[in-house]
């Protein structure tokens, strides 16, 4: 094994994702390894400290947030789900329109071309911010000082 798939694996190692043999193969690879001992050592301690945010809700939303970036280059449909902080029927009803890789009944998606898509899909007005836009803001802002008063 090369260090370079050791790091693709390193979290779900972590997270006693990996199969078996891939485990075994990773054990193997850490007792000659010195530089992947120090990536093992170095992420552990981050799951240690992130685990002790997980009463926190908005730190778990980063530690979430997180855990996808570091995560290999597939996830799955929970893993997407959470991500995009939807319900996993959602993603299932929309598989038409997310790319995404079947495998027999599997699904699995790329994050790189959930990436791609998502910058695709994402609406952006297409005007850009003028100085109407904002004289409009600050009537609205002047508006709930008012209110407020
Ligand atoms: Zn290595």
């Amino acid at each position: 094994m090369k260090c370079k798939e050791f790091e693709n694996n390193l979290v779900s190692f972590l997270y006693n994702e990996t199969s078996d043999d891939m485990a075994e193969e990773m054990r193997r690879h850490l007792a000659h390894c010195k530089r992947c001992r120090c990536r093992l050592t170095e992420f552990s301690e981050t799951k240690r400290l992130c685990e002790q945010w997980v009463d926190y809700p908005v730190k778990q939303d980063i530690l979430k947030n997180m855990m996808f970036k570091l995560r290999p280059e597939i996830i799955t449909i929970p893993e997407l789900a959470e991500y995009l902080r939807v319900d996993e029927t959602l993603i299932k009803a929309h598989l038409g329109i997310i790319p995404h890789i079947r495998l027999g009944e599997e699904v699995r998606f790329r994050k790189k071309t959930i990436m791609q898509w998502l910058d695709r899909i994402e609406y952006r007005p297409e005007r850009s911010w003028s100085r109407h836009d904002f004289e409009i803001s600050s009537d609205i802002f002047k508006e709930i000082k008012i209110e407020q008063e």
